[in-house]
């Protein structure tokens, strides 16, 4: 008998491929072993196998396997099933899938380029003769693609040799090397070397008796250093003295104190004594019972929390109870750069236990942390991640939280898987047979509008932890303000006002702009003219800093013109503002404090984040302006005052979405203030104060957001009323577009008749030099969605067999977010 296997190939094929066998492969082969395997004419590629069997393919004759890569699977047979779920769900390719799902080391093929890695210190006998062959050759050349290496070896079969050298960690394969975790370097005082003598001492306290204040924090410099025997931290020095970052500032000036840095490790866990979980209070000890109450006949339940009510703590207790029966748990995070605060929190409580996973870690990394959940290891129990981490092989998985599940980045937009996280870890938690706890405190409507159906439980916790005031909201017409003069630039004189009086107690403000860049448009005021993107179609954007016009699509730069280049007139001007405009008004309005700023051209670099988060915990940041990146969950203490420049810019987004995107972020940046003690307060600009969404962010009013939004989307049938499919072509060659996609919407059209919408150009129709075209296909709750699925599959297979078509790009997205 013939012996044959089916394998998932890491390029995007519709259907998977045939390989011959013999029976002794055929029985040592599980699905997901992998093997390498040629392809083509040349191609070498590594391949999964996902089915044995004795049923020659039809149409080709299949090729030999050139060899067998694992020992043991390496893909669990409950990924396979979610692999396929996903690929069916989505309108993509299984090996799409595979290529989201597996850290890049796993998938080698003939365009993989390895380098050698130099940390590693090898002596000849470690290598067998072909490893040393392929050592030697990195040698001479720092990087080679796998094909060169079957010219040196004279073999096709490399991929074994090549395997086992990244086991020995001797070369890796090349990708973007990324940092591999983040330090966080924290201020720390002491007195300086001068005053070490009991005299100078002496001396010191003498001068500083007409400087209290400062006197003041010398003094309990040494009561607090006395008592903890301890580094003391310029954060607990202010807050043991009642001493503002200044006074502390000017003692470091005048070399009283100096300062140092500790680099303390967050990602990596140290190993101390976990701490115990906190003992909940009633609100949460119900939310609790209920969430329990409610999995007894759910399997999804979703968790609708104030902010700073305390669901990260009753999450703990779901985490600890399956941690008790052995389970694994999967946390899922909308992107972990921007939450080191939560993995901090979480690896005190669950030390080794958890595991961090990160899209952007190496390869290397990613293979460690998928060969530990994978073996359930003990390190791999809470598996803390972003979107991709749904995609690990679970053994055991017990229950998965889908923390902040409004967030739309836990859709991938591209490429292919794009796949909701959310979404997909709930069918990954029924795949397991096990929970899904949604958590947000401005769920999506999506998640709303099915615990309202009944489809996931509810559970509400409407209290803040420890009775925390929810913030005052302020409304602020900066129309009539501008109108009766009252602006200093962007600044109302009550956001002043508020901010003054913030900064007089000492406490810290977050300023929140929606657009980084110094101002979006640059506009002529002769001719009207406005810079334009060589590339796409959309305005540059002013950055002061660089002096800079820049496109935020792709990246293109130049600098900023002297004259109009229309008419050549000096008189530009600029239109609407962005973070740095912002940031730089308030260095003028508040000279003594220090203003930093947070969006994504100042988090770039090495540590980016990490330094503006852990300068505003230490107290050295009093006005923080930033765009959305502020709203993740961050837990400042200090933060009294938040500031939204101007919500008319998100409220006026054409997209279906941006009246709840708006109450969202808006919701989220105010939560931020107030955390503790005091009532936080949140100041709101606006052109149009009586906007519904304004008046339900400033009611904290979810409900009624909620239930017109749902209206509305009823109304206009969009999501989650109907199901949406959106379907991109794009070209660079505009008639193209055009004819294609008027040709795709008629074809659509036969089938669905009025819910076709478009094709249309988007807001933006030109990227890169690639136009664009949406044709949006809705599809009402009673319409079969495989069906609906199957009819665009074969339109899409007739539209790519005609020759003038099939060089246009289909992108098909489910679900479009
Ligand atoms: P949320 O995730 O709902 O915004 P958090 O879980 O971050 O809220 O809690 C807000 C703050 O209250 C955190 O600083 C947290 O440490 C504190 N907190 C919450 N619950 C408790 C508790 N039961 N005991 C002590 N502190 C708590
Ligand atoms: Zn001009
Ligand atoms: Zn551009």
């Amino acid at each position: 008998m013939d012996y044959f296997i089916n394998v998932i190939l890491p390029i995007p094929l519709e259907k998977s491929f045939t390989y011959a066998i013999t029976k002794a492969e055929a029985d040592f082969l599980k699905p997901g072993i992998r093997v390498s395997v040629p392809f083509g004419k040349s191609k070498i590629y590594t391949a999964l196998v996902i089915e044995i069997h004795t049923n020659a393919p039809l149409v080709y004759e299949a090729k030999e396997i050139h060899q067998i890569l694992d020992e043991v699977p390496i893909v669990t047979t409950e990924q396979l099933k979610h692999w396929t779920w996903i690929s069916n769900y989505y309108m993509c390719t299984l090996g799409e899938v595979m290529r989201a799902a597996l850290p890049s080391a796993f998938i080698l093929e003939s365009e993989t380029v390895i380098s050698k890695n130099d940390e590693v210190r090898l002596n000849d006998e470690d290598l067998k003769d072909d490893e040393f062959i392929v050592y030697e050759a990195l040698h001479h050349q720092s990087s080679l693609k796998i094909q060169d290496l079957m010219a040196i070896l004279d073999k096709k079969n490399v991929l074994p040799v090549i395997k086992r050298l990244l086991e020995k960690n001797v070369i890796s394969v090349q990708e973007e090397i990324y940092e591999k975790y983040k330090p966080k370097l924290v201020r720390y005082v002491k007195l300086g070397t001068n005053y070490s003598s009991e005299k100078s001492l002496q001396n010191l306290m003498e001068d500083l008796s007409r400087a209290p204040k400062q006197r003041d924090v010398v003094m309990t410099l040494f009561s607090v250093s006395a008592q903890t025997k301890k580094p003391v931290k310029v954060s607990d020095l202010s807050l043991e003295s009642g001493a503002s970052s200044s006074i502390i500032k000017t003692l470091i000036d005048k070399s009283i104190l100096e300062e140092y840095h500790i680099q303390t490790d967050r990602v990596q866990y140290d190993g101390g004594d976990n701490e115990a979980s906190k003992h909940l209070n009633e609100h949460q000890n119900k939310a609790l019972s209920n969430i329990s109450e409610s999995f007894e006949n759910q399997n999804i339940t979703l968790l609708h929390g104030v902010t700073s009510s305390g669901k990260t703590e009753v999450y703990v207790k779901l985490i600890e109870a399956q941690l008790n029966v052995n389970k694994q748990v999967l946390y899922l995070l909308p992107e972990i750069a921007l939450t080191t605060q939560l993995v901090e929190r979480l690896q005190n409580y669950f030390g080794e236990k958890v595991a961090v996973f990160h899209s952007k870690y190496s390869s290397h990394e990613r293979v460690e942390v998928w060969n530990n959940v994978l073996h359930n290891a003990p390190t791999a129990q809470v598996i803390l991640g972003a979107r991709s981490s749904v995609l690990l092989p679970f053994q055991n998985l017990g229950l998965i939280i889908v923390d902040e599940e409004h967030e739309s980045s836990y859709k991938q937009f591209d490429p292919a898987p794009r796949y909701h996280a959310r979404d997909t870890a709930i069918v990954l938690a029924s795949i397991f047979n096990s929970k899904t706890l949604l958590g947000s405190a401005t769920p999506s409507l999506e998640s709303y509008y099915n615990a309202k159906q009944g489809k996931y439980g509810l559970v509400e916790l409407n209290h803040r932890y420890n009775n925390v005031l929810m913030p005052d909201i302020e409304l602020v017409d900066i129309k009539d303000k501008h109108k009766r003069k009252r602006m200093q630039g962007h600044f109302s004189d009550r956001l002043i006002e508020e901010m003054r009086e913030t900064l007089k107690n000492n406490h810290q403000i977050i300023l929140f702009q929606n657009r980084r860049g110094f101002s979006p448009i640059v506009e002529c005021q002769t001719c009207g003219h406005s810079p334009q993107c060589p590339n796409c179609d959309v305005s540059l954007t002013f950055h002061q800093y660089r002096n800079q016009l820049r496109c935020h699509y792709c990246g293109y730069h130049t600098v900023m013109p002297k004259t109009c280049d229309a008419c050549g007139s000096v008189e530009l001007d600029s239109k609407g503002f962005g973070t740095e405009q912002v940031e730089q008004e308030a260095k003028l309005l508040f000279p003594d404090h220090n203003v930093a700023r947070m969006d994504l051209d100042t988090t770039r670099g090495k540590y980016g984040y990490e330094k503006i988060i852990t300068a505003l915990e230490q107290g050295e940041i009093d006005i923080l302006v930033g765009t959305q990146m502020l709203t993740k969950g961050l837990d400042f203490r200090n933060v009294k005052l938040v500031g939204i420049m101007n919500a008319d810019n998100m409220l006026n987004f054409p997209d279906f979405r941006a009246h709840e995107r708006s109450y969202q972020l808006m919701a989220q940046v105010s939560g931020r203030a107030g955390r503790t003690e005091e009532r936080g307060k949140v100041l709101i600009q606006t052109y149009n104060p009586y906007h519904k969404i304004l008046q339900q962010v400033s009611t904290n009013n979810y409900q009624q957001m909620f239930e017109e939004q749902l209206d509305e989307r009823h109304i206009y049938k969009y999501p989650p009323v109907f199901r949406m499919i959106k379907i991109t072509l794009k070209h660079k060659d505009y008639n193209r577009v055009n004819i294609g996609a008027d040709w795709y919407a008629r074809s659509l059209r036969t089938v669905f008749d009025a819910h076709v919408l478009g094709p249309e150009y988007p807001p933006v129709a030109r990227i890169r030099n690639q136009y664009l075209k949406h044709i949006l296909v809705k599809i009402p709750q009673k319409q079969s969605l495989s069906k609906t699925k199957e009819a665009i599959i074969k339109i899409n297979n007739s539209f790519l067999s005609v020759k003038d078509f099939r060089a246009i790009r289909v992108i098909l997205n489910v679900d479009n977010y």
